[in-house]
């Protein structure tokens, strides 16, 4: 058993599509009422990835996967990077983080509004020893308005590069094959494959 040290339910939906085929069972942090709020204050997405699994899994004794993830737009000096969830504010919704965006973006020509995905994932053992880490990146472009309503975040802004939809419109069976999180699971999978006598 593997703790996903996230409150995010889309996180766990998606990381539960990759893991289940494994027949890896995944808890989350709503079954364990002792889950600490582990303060995201890192200055990139590894250190941030690397204290919610390791703080965590030293307060539950378990194992734990976290990761840190968001969005990076260089035309804006990487922004907003590790602030993607709260970009508008402390307590931003998903619509409120996509119309900031927008704005900054203003009309500027899509060549230049290229932006990445990453996730940066980290597997902690119950006594906070970093057993895996690994990072996973997906390119695209932001669009002018919104496209589509899957995922969350700012996936109807994101076309993906090589298809004609954004993340908004895709099926999530493809995004749960090609996004960031994806290839950074497909790096965790790899990892306990070698590793599964650990949690049989
Ligand atoms: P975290 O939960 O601190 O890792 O913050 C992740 C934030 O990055 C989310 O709230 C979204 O704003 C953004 N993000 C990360 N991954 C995705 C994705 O797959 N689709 C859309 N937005 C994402």
């Amino acid at each position: 058993m593997i703790v996903l040290g996230s409150h995010n339910r889309h996180k766990g939906i998606e990381m539960n599509e990759i893991l289940a085929p494994l027949g890896i069972q995944l808890k989350t942090l709503a079954d364990f009422p002792n889950a600490i709020d582990v303060m995201e204050d890192g200055h990139s997405f590894r250190e941030n990835a690397e204290k919610k699994a390791v703080e965590q899994a030293r307060n539950l004794n378990c194992w734990v996967v976290a990761e840190d993830s968001g969005i990076s737009v260089p035309v804006l000096n990487g922004e907003p990077g590790i602030y993607s969830a709260r970009f508008a504010g402390p307590h931003a919704t998903d619509e409120q983080n996509n119309d900031l965006l927008l704005k900054k973006l203003g009309d500027l020509p899509l060549e230049k509004r290229e932006a990445y995905y990453t996730c940066f994932m980290v597997l902690s053992d119950p006594e906070g020893k970093i057993q895996f880490a690994g990072e996973g990146k997906c390119w695209g472009t932001i669009l002018y308005e919104r496209h589509g309503s899957n995922g969350f975040g700012y996936d109807p802004l994101f076309k993906v590069r090589g298809y004609d939809y954004t993340f908004g419109e895709l099926p999530s069976d493809i995004k749960s094959r090609i996004s960031h999180r994806a290839q950074a699971t497909q790096l965790f999978i790899a990892w306990i494959k070698d590793h599964r006598e650990l949690f049989s």
